[in-house]
C-alpha cells in the first residue's frame, strides 16, 4: 500500500452483503477516526461509516485492496479459478472487496 491512512481522511468501507445476494456488498464513504496502532495490522483504522440510513462507528477495520487471493499452486482444479469458481477449496478467492474492510476510493 503506497498511501498511509491518517485521521480525517475519507476512505471506502465495504458493507457486508447478505449470503443469498439479496443485498450486495457495497462501498460506503467513511472517515478515519483513529489509527489503532496495532503492530500486527499497521493499516488497521477506526472509521465513522456514512451509510445512507445512518452513521456507525467501527474501531478496528482492516485494509483489503480487493486483489485476488492466491491459493495452492498445485490445486488440481486451478483452471476453474475464476470460471466457474469464485472461490476454491485450495484457498484461492476471486478479486473482490471483502465486507468489513476498508480501501482507498477507486479512481473513476
Ligand atoms: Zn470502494
Ligand atoms: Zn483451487
Amino acid at each position: 500500500m503506497s498511501q498511509v491512512p491518517s485521521v480525517g481522511r475519507i476512505v471506502h468501507y465495504v458493507s457486508y452483503g447478505t449470503p443469498g445476494g439479496e443485498y450486495p456488498s457495497v462501498c460506503r464513504a467513511a472517515i478515519v477516526t483513529e489509527l489503532t496502532g496495532d503492530p500486527d495490522h499497521p493499516d488497521q483504522v477506526g472509521l465513522a461509516v456514512l451509510n445512507p440510513e445512518g452513521m456507525f462507528f467501527n474501531r478496528a477495520v482492516n485494509y483489503h485492496d480487493g486483489a485476488e487471493t492466491s491459493g495452492d499452486p498445485d490445486c488440481p482444479s486451478k483452471e476453474s479459478h475464476g470460471a466457474p469458481f469464485r472461490y476454491c477449496g485450495c484457498g484461492w478467492m476471486e478479486a473482490s472487496h471483502r465486507g468489513g474492510t476498508w480501501h482507498w476510493p477507486e479512481r473513476v
